[in-house]
């Protein structure tokens, strides 16, 4: 075994350490050798070796390079070398962890990761979390929670009858909301279309003066961090009248509740901890492994109400904490571990640095660009930069020459009308050096591909 594990750390190594070299995008070669594998399971064993070999050779070249300084595209982020390190150790261990009994150890070290991270947020210490694989899944149970708790309200127990007959439920998004929200929306029978949007402002905040009349068992959906320009939602109006009205608040954060972690960045995010649920992503911001989002709930007992799992064979968990018991989840691997080494690597002041890094390349990429003569389209108030550089057809142009070109990668996005490139800064490893040499590749692809605009040389028209 030893050997195959040293080769495959070996590998990994060679790897990341080629990062800074190669094409952010993979080159076609790669790609189109990904073919080999269409091939159909032999009847013959073969070492592990080999297959180990066969996927560095056939899988590393294929990769698009988001663990890296210049990946810049949706909101990824990368991931730190001891979170992978403890990632490795942690399969070794082969946890399965809905339930501590069968890995107290995982359980303790995911115990401790939710405890460290419901207090750099900020949020209720008696809240109950859990890990989840992503802020789609953790928008799913906050919101499962709520629903919950604004039917029983009106004494109806969704988890026992269903939605049938059920005293109908207001849900009201932001016109930005994002789709994962509605798409739990849907899956909860709620519906992805039988909400109420609220309109939002020229960043994609909810305007607390659009707010509906909500009577009766209501939801509100708001947002901390806007997929597209960073902005956050005005949390102390909405989350007052919210509540006024009984409603259940439910904000998606997947990235921008980490601006909590930052005494620079906090005020974004005022007033967000008023909140009844919160999702958030450790794979982001946090630079963990995927899969690793997360779900708080400040009434823990409506998170269990709604995904709590029980039978004989089960044993029982005083503590009230099994992940079983709080995620759509049985079996398990144990994602707080990844975080915790992340944390515990990082401390308070390594996290913060992390946060205020990113936001400060944002600031840079977006002077850099209007420098250059483009239009910057949001408030560059956290790590996302939204960049125009001319018409839609030249703006998506550019975008494609610059993927092509290979030293960094963004992607294209529509806002309120505009075609737009969306640059994303969460990654650790972006260096003030990665950021000059993005942004000179920008200018330069910007610049060749608008001469070749203008000499109609490109796209005859
Ligand atoms: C990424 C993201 C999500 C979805 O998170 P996953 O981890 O991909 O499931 C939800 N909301 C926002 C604002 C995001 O940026």
């Amino acid at each position: 075994m030893h050997p195959l594990l040293e080769d495959a750390a070996q590998r990994a190594s060679r790897y990341l350490d080629g990062l800074d070299a190669r094409s952010v995008a993979p080159l076609p070669d790669a790609l189109s050798r990904l073919a080999q594998l269409d091939v159909d399971l032999s009847e013959a064993s073969q070492s592990a070796q080999d297959v180990l070999q066969q996927l560095d050779d056939l899988g590393s070249p294929a990769t698009v390079t988001s663990n890296g300084g210049r990946f810049y595209g949706y909101v990824v982020g990368g991931t730190l070398p001891v979170s992978i390190a403890a990632h490795w150790l942690a399969t070794a261990w082969d946890q399965n962890t809905p339930h501590p009994s069968a890995a107290p150890g995982a359980a303790a070290f995911e115990r401790t990761a939710l405890r460290w991270i419901t207090d750099l947020l900020g949020l209720p210490s008696t809240a109950s979390g859990a890990f989840v694989s992503g802020a789609t899944m953790g928008n799913l149970c906050g919101l499962a929670a709520a629903r919950h708790a604004v039917l029983a309200s009106v004494g109806w127990n969704v988890d026992a009858q269903g939605l049938f007959g059920a005293p109908p439920i207001t849900v009201v998004v932001g016109d930005e909301v994002h789709p994962s929200v509605t798409k739990a929306l849907g899956v909860l029978g709620l519906g992805r279309e039988r909400i109420v949007r609220v309109p939002v402002d020229a960043q994609g905040r909810m305007r607390a003066d659009q707010l509906p009349l909500m009577q009766g068992p209501s939801i509100v959906c708001l947002q901390a961090g806007n997929v597209n320009t960073g902005a956050c939602d005005p949390f102390p109006a909405i989350i007052e009248q919210a509540h006024r009205a009984g409603a259940w608040v439910h904000v998606d954060g997947a990235f921008g509740l980490w601006a909590l972690a930052s005494s620079r960045h906090r005020h974004l995010c005022d007033g967000v901890t008023q909140a009844d649920s919160w999702a958030t992503d450790a794979h982001k911001w946090l630079n963990v492994p995927y899969d690793s989002g997360l779900v708080f709930v400040r009434d823990g007992a409506t998170l269990r109400a709604a995904m709590s799992i029980s039978a004989p064979y089960l044993a029982d968990n005083d503590r009230g904490d099994a992940a079983s018991d709080l995620t759509p989840e049985l079996s398990r691997r144990a994602r707080g571990v990844d975080a915790w080494a992340a944390l515990a690597t990082l401390g308070r002041s390594g996290l913060r640095d992390l946060i205020e890094r990113c936001c400060r390349h944002a600031q840079r990429f977006a002077q850099g660009l209007r420098d250059a003569g483009h239009e910057v389209l949001n408030d560059v108030v956290l790590n996302q930069v939204l960049v125009r550089f001319g018409d839609a057809d030249t703006t998506r142009r550019v975008i494609e020459a610059i993927q092509r070109d290979g030293t960094c990668w963004c992607g294209i996005t529509q806002w309120q009308g505009q075609t737009a490139m969306r640059i994303s800064v969460c990654d650790w490893a972006t260096s003030d050096e990665d950021v000059e040499r993005s942004l000179a590749a920008m200018v330069r692809c910007a610049r060749t591909s608008s001469m070749r605009a203008d000499s109609g040389f490109a796209h005859p028209r």
